[in-house]
C-alpha cells in the first residue's frame, strides 16, 4: 500500500487556498486543509472540502465532444479545434465579432484567462468577454 500527500492549490476560485490531497496506491482519497497556508490558515469552503471527488469521477469529461446529427460525439482535439475556429469564423463573418462572447473559468490560471481575453479582443474583434465569478 502506497500512501502520499501533496500539497497543492484548489483549482476551483482565484483565493489559492492550499491543501494536501491524500493519494492511496494512486488514487485521490482526500483533501487536508494546510494549517500554515496565509491565505486559507487551514480552513477552505465547501468546494475546496470536496476538490478530490471530481479528478476520478466517471461523469467527468475528458475529451472534447461535437453535436453530430443531434448527438453529442467523442472527438479528437484537433477536429474540436479546427470546428470551432472554423464556427468561429463563419459567425463573424456572417454576423459581426460582437455577436460572439467568451467566459472565462475560475479554474484556469490567470495567464490563461488572460490569453482568452486577448484572443477574444486582438483575434475575434470583440469585448464581449467575462468570466464565471460574476454569473
Ligand atoms: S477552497 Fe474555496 S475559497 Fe479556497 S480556493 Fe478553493 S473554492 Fe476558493
Amino acid at each position: 500500500m502506497e500512501y502520499n500527500t501533496t500539497l497543492t492549490t484548489c483549482t476551483y476560485c482565484g483565493c489559492g487556498c492550499n491543501f494536501f490531497l491524500e493519494t492511496l496506491d494512486g488514487k485521490l482519497t482526500n483533501t487536508i486543509p494546510c494549517k500554515t497556508s496565509p491565505v486559507n490558515e487551514g480552513k477552505l469552503c465547501i468546494k475546496g472540502w470536496n476538490v478530490h471527488q471530481f479528478v476520478q469521477s466517471d461523469r467527468r469529461l475528458t475529451r472534447p465532444l461535437v453535436r453530430k446529427d443531434g448527438e453529442l460525439t467523442e472527438v479528437s482535439w484537433d477536429e474540436a479545434i479546427s470546428y470551432t475556429a472554423d464556427r468561429l469564423k463563419k459567425i463573424k463573418a456572417d454576423k459581426g465579432p460582437d455577436s460572439i462572447g467568451f467566459f472565462a473559468s475560475a479554474k484556469v490560471t490567470n495567464e490563461e484567462n488572460f490569453l482568452m481575453q486577448k484572443f477574444a479582443r486582438a483575434a475575434v474583434g470583440t469585448n464581449n468577454v467575462d468570466h464565471c465569478a460574476r454569473l
